[in-house]
């Protein structure tokens, strides 16, 4: 018995090479992670499936149907699946609740923008000039944009189908095709965003989804010659993998990998609304985000008064079913998950860490029956401790009193990631400053967490390369090529 509508998901069937139908890799069983009832049994693809959805992306996208369309006349196609999205909207966020378990209210953001990004992308295509360069003699040059040929997209569990708008929209909108692999254990929305995009006249071959492993569809669609760029949003050992490859073929990736990012409160904050902020910074999503606040640097003369306030926050929160709008967390995405996680907070208490909240599992109102874990906070550790250093990836905060600024700076850039930070502050010109020195490729200022597609997002250092977002995101499925047009009338020097 299911509370979501199964028939945006075609009977277990996958979408490759523009037909729907089983793929050759082990059946998956899908399952909710708030009680571990059954979704559905979908079918997964193997190599030889990514293979095929390959080959027919390759003869696809060089379509006059496709790359050879007018920007406006492709645009159209992706309007059309952002209406979609939209007319089927709570539909998709039942959906995405059921894969992987985040609350209602995340969820029906989460299809929000995912509509968002189609309608913004095709807005770029067709507003997107190409560029006349400055002539430096009898000729006129020029530069223009191509499609790359086929991407292989590759998304984690934790925003489906935010990710896959996200890698979808501008590579399509390029003019390419694009063969997505999901998470393994979220496939369901991926392949409801594909019937989508069919129906809006995405031409047969141009999208294939081909859930499965890693190692085996993922792996061959980056290893394939006819994959001409990959785009993935993952952890950094899985990127750092892709990226080896990417170097043999000559092929440009984007990663968009992990973070631990620093949260940081200064004594003149305003402490109702950093306490909220650091909340949502690190709880939302219990924890499972990239760009996830775990780090909490707080300025020792209101050290002890802000964490007591925060604890007291924490212990409020809403734990339970994903299916109530007043819900702020819900389950881990599986129970090897929530295990790693519990197995970082007891590394932490072997550290020397102090447990100020959470460190167990829920009971009661049926939370047993699914992988929740509390909001846990400890301090009494320093930075360079491992469970301030790796990504738990969970709803585990680590507290740090700080005494200046050199030192936070220091302390707040001492870590393989760079992907994101907040300040809570009332003074600017601080605020100007630390944002200046971290080394993240996002910052927020008293707020955290806010997206806008308008706006470029790429993680510094261990956290990724490339870009997404923004007017130039489309430009990242593009080659650049240049046209020069001869004006003169006499023959080439040389010639002569
Ligand atoms: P993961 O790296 O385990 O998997 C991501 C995707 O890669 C999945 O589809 C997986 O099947 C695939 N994959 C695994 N092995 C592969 C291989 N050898 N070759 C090709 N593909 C392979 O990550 P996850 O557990 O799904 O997601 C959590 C991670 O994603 C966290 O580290 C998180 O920080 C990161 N993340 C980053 C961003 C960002 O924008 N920077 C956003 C969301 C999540």
């Amino acid at each position: 018995m299911t509370d979501f509508d199964s028939s945006l998901v075609p009977s277990g069937d996958i979408l490759i090479g523009g037909e729907w139908r089983q793929g050759r890799g082990a059946p998956y069983r899908s399952v909710y992670p708030a009680d571990q009832t059954i979704n559905a049994e979908i079918s997964t693809a193997d190599a030889e499936d990514a293979r095929e959805a390959i080959e027919a992306a390759d003869a696809a996208w060089r379509d006059a149907n496709w790359a050879g369309l007018k920007p406006h006349q492709r645009a159209s196609v992706l309007y059309r699946v952002a209406e979609l999205i939209g007319a089927r909207h709570e539909a998709l966020a039942q959906l995405q609740r059921r894969d992987n378990g985040k609350p209602i209210g995340e969820t029906r953001a989460l299809v929000a923008s995912a509509a968002n990004t189609f309608r913004y992308f095709a807005a770029c295509l067709e507003t997107l000039d190409e560029d006349l360069t400055p002539s430096r003699g009898d000729y006129l040059t020029m530069s223009v944009h191509e499609p790359l040929g086929v991407i292989g997209a590759i998304t984690p569990w934790n925003s489906p189908i935010a990710s896959d708008a996200q890698k979808l929209a501008p590579a399509l909108a390029a003019g390419n095709a694009v063969v997505l692999k999901p998470a393994e254990v979220t496939p369901l929305v991926s392949l409801a965003l594909a019937r989508i995009c069919e129906e809006a006249g995405v031409p047969k071959g141009v999208l294939s989804v081909l859930p499965g492993k890693g190692s085996v569809v993922g792996d061959a669609l980056v290893r394939h010659p006819l994959v001409k760029k990959v785009s993935f949003t993952g952890g950094t050992s899985v990127g750092r993998g892709i990226a080896r490859i990417a170097a043999e073929k000559l092929m440009p990736v984007s990663l968009e990998l992990g973070g631990k990012s620093p949260t940081i409160v200064f004594d003149d904050a305003d402490l109702d609304h950093a306490v909220n902020g650091v909340l949502y910074g690190i709880f939302s999503s219990s924890g499972e985000a990239c760009i996830a606040g775990s780090r909490l640097f707080v300025q020792r003369s209101i050290y002890r008064a802000f964490m007591e306030r925060l604890v007291e926050g924490a212990r409020r929160l809403r734990v339970g079913d994903p299916s109530r709008v007043e819900t702020q967390m819900g389950p881990l995405i599986s129970a090897q998950h929530r295990e790693s996680v519990e197995r970082y907070v007891a590394l932490g208490l072997q550290e020397g860490g102090r447990l100020l909240c959470g460190g167990e599992r829920p009971a009661g109102d049926g939370r047993e029956n699914g992988f929740f874990y509390q909001p846990t906070i400890l301090d009494g550790l320093a930075n360079s401790a491992r469970i301030c250093q790796e990504e738990i990836f969970g709803p585990v905060l680590v507290a740090m009193p700080f005494d200046d600024e050199a030192s936070l700076v220091q302390h707040a850039n001492d870590s393989v990631f760079g992907l994101a930070a907040g300040i809570w502050t009332r003074d600017y010109k601080r605020a100007w400053r630390v944002a200046r020195a971290l080394e993240t490729g996002t910052v927020w200022i008293n707020t955290y967490k806010l997206f806008s597609i308008s706006t470029p997002f790429s993680g510094w250092k261990e956290s990724g390369m490339g870009r997404e977002k923004g007017r130039l995101g489309i430009r990242e499925y593009m080659q650049q090529k240049s046209l020069y047009w001869g004006l003169n009338d006499a023959p080439l020097p040389w010639a002569n």
